[in-house]
């Protein structure tokens, strides 16, 4: 999705959010060089990067500072260190660091490109354990300011620094369960109540679990940052809780009914009821056959943003490039593997539909492939891009409509990044919600820049029965592809990664490119949440989007097998 107005950072609260959104596409502040001295007594620089981390000068290394098969041309990265390297870096870079037995009592000493990411990434071995790092210094600003002593306990340390090697665990009883029997599960943990200040569902906290990912992004619909931490806030002041980092396993959090989502409504709410037709017509629903060459499907291929709208930004990428060449994988791959009939909205005319190993810069030029191209120049609103991708998709399954194809063998598959709370890493999947479905939209000719696909295909109408159809079948598939992506052990969202509305702002909606398809079957993916360091990391890896590409591939033609 697009990313968060400048407003909205700003209102970014600093209390549970690392600092990797302090400054989220602003200039990097300059890198912290150190010279330090190896044992044997030769000058080694070492090296302090905001988000990057540490790396130490590979020439003068000494053998032994080296992991097995590590590479000591250039800068070496703090990974590429053998446990002994690991700890020598440490002790130069942060001289005034204590190592006890029980913990390492850590002093902020370079502010500027410090963040708790970074310390939980050096000291833990993973970034994604920065929570736990906060959860065990409740009384320190989670903006790093020099001279503050952060403590990092034994249990938490890596492996390499003589830890018990704490894993990121962010794995939960209700994962390895599909979509309906995991949100079930959820939904058990769950006893309704009331008191004075009003009805509530309350949860008891587990071991290892955050206020902001266990309660508000699993039982609400909130996802973006700001509404994650206002709502996290707010939950917390109704339970009397001073610092949601202080929370303890065992605690009860009172969530008020009104925030929750559909399927987390008391008994009796229409919210619950729809969720419950919806499940039903998922089971009733028989999937569609077509073979492992996909003969007879119509696939339309959307990536999001492009030409003046990048998109999403954090960590040094952007949504646009990035999930453009995810899609160019996928139409390769099903060109070369299938039978499918493959269609694209979009096109980068300097590229074509080619993927790219290396993504440099944001690409400047691209145009829906409309009658004739719609250039994303910004002369008209962007909206006009994103309504046209669903007219053309839609003009092209009319078109397969009347040359006889089978209207239940079509696929719309939009592709995204996201910029969420970080803690909301993987993949996530966006199917429409039959609620927010309108009976009946029609596009005014403003809105559709006269493109000859606009004339045929500018209105939809859906019944009541293909509302819920098209959410059931996009459930399906997306159960599918889910399960794709984790047999390729690639991160998907923690808690519901399937979700049929986006809920922002008061306002609750579902994406236009798939409230407005008529395609039997049709899902926004977000990829990746480009604000989680680790996510960034692979959406850069040309290997990553590969095997991304491939997972979608696979499930496809899992889709359409029995
Ligand atoms: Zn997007």
């Amino acid at each position: 999705m697009g990313s968060l107005s400048p407003l909205l950072r700003a209102g970014l609260s600093l209390l549970i959010l690392p600092a990797v959104f302090a400054a989220p596409v602003a200039q990097d502040p300059a890198p912290v060089l150190v010279h330090a001295r190896s044992p044997e007594g030769r000058a080694i620089l070492l090296r302090l990067q905001f988000r990057k981390g540490l790396s130490a000068e590979g020439k003068a290394l000494p053998r032994a500072f080296l992991a097995a098969g590590a590479d000591p041309s250039g800068w070496v990265s703090f990974e590429s260190l053998s446990p002994e390297g690991k700890r020598w870096a440490l002790a130069a870079l942060f001289p005034e660091d204590q190592w006890r037995q029980e913990e390492v009592r850590h002093t902020v000493r370079h502010p500027e490109v410090e963040s708790v990411w970074t310390l939980a990434a050096l000291f833990t071995g993973h970034g994604q354990n920065y929570d736990k790092v906060m959860a065990e210094n409740p009384g320190l600003p989670e903006k790093l300011q020099e001279g503050d002593t952060w403590r990092i306990p034994r249990s938490l340390l890596s492996a390499d620094l003589g830890g018990t090697g704490h894993r990121p665990d962010r794995t939960q009883p209700e994962d390895e369960l599909d979509d309906e029997a995991r949100v079930a599960a959820y939904r058990s943990l769950l006893s309704f109540g009331e008191d004075a200040q009003g009805k509530y569902a309350a949860y008891r906290m587990r071991k290892g679990e955050a206020l902001y990912s266990s309660v508000v992004i699993r039982y609400t619909d909130r996802v973006d940052p700001r509404g994650v931490n206002e709502l996290a806030e707010r939950i917390a002041n109704r339970n009397g809780i001073a610092d949601v980092r202080g929370i303890q396993p065992g605690q009860l959090i009172k969530i008020p009914l009104t925030f929750l989502a559909d399927p987390f409504q008391s008994e009796g709410s229409s919210g619950l009821a729809e969720e419950r037709e919806v499940r039903a017509e998922v089971r009733r629903t028989v999937h569609v056959e077509a073979g492992p060459k996909l003969k007879g499907v119509r696939i339309v291929i959307d990536a999001g943003h492009g030409g003046v709208d990048s998109g999403a930004r954090a960590n040094g990428i952007w949504e646009s490039d990035f999930v453009y060449d995810i899609a160019m994988r996928v139409r390769r791959l099903l060109e070369q593997e299938t039978d499918a009939q493959v269609s694209s909205t979009i096109r980068y005319p300097g590229l074509g539909f080619k993927s790219r190993e290396e993504i440099r810069t944001p690409s400047q030029a691209a145009e829906i492939l409309t009658t004739p191209p719609f250039a994303v120049d910004g002369e008209s609103p962007s909206a006009v891009s994103v309504h046209l991708r669903w007219v053309l998709a839609n003009d092209l399954f009319a078109s397969f409509r009347r040359t006889k194809g089978d209207t239940q063998k079509t696929l719309f598959l939009s592709f995204h990044a996201d910029s969420l709370h970080p803690s909301a890493r993987g993949s996530m999947i966006y199917v429409p919600g039959a609620s927010l479905v309108p009976t009946t939209f029609g596009l005014g000719s403003a809105k559709t820049g006269h493109v000859a696909e606009a004339k045929r295909s500018a209105r939809v109408a859906f019944t009541g029965r293909e509302k819920l159809q098209g959410e059931a079948r996009s459930r399906q598939f997306s159960e599918v592809l889910l399960k794709a992506l984790q047999k390729d052990r690639i991160p998907i969202h923690p808690n519901r990664p399937i979700r049929n509305v986006i809920y922002r702002g008061g306002g609750r909606w579902v994406p236009a490119v798939i409230r407005y398809s008529t395609s039997a079957t049709k899902a926004l993916i977000e990829v990746a949440n480009l604000t989680n360091e680790d996510d960034a990391a692979n959406l850069k890896d040309p290997d990553f989007r590969e095997r991304y590409a491939a997972a979608v591939v696979n499930a496809i033609r899992a889709y359409y097998r029995k």
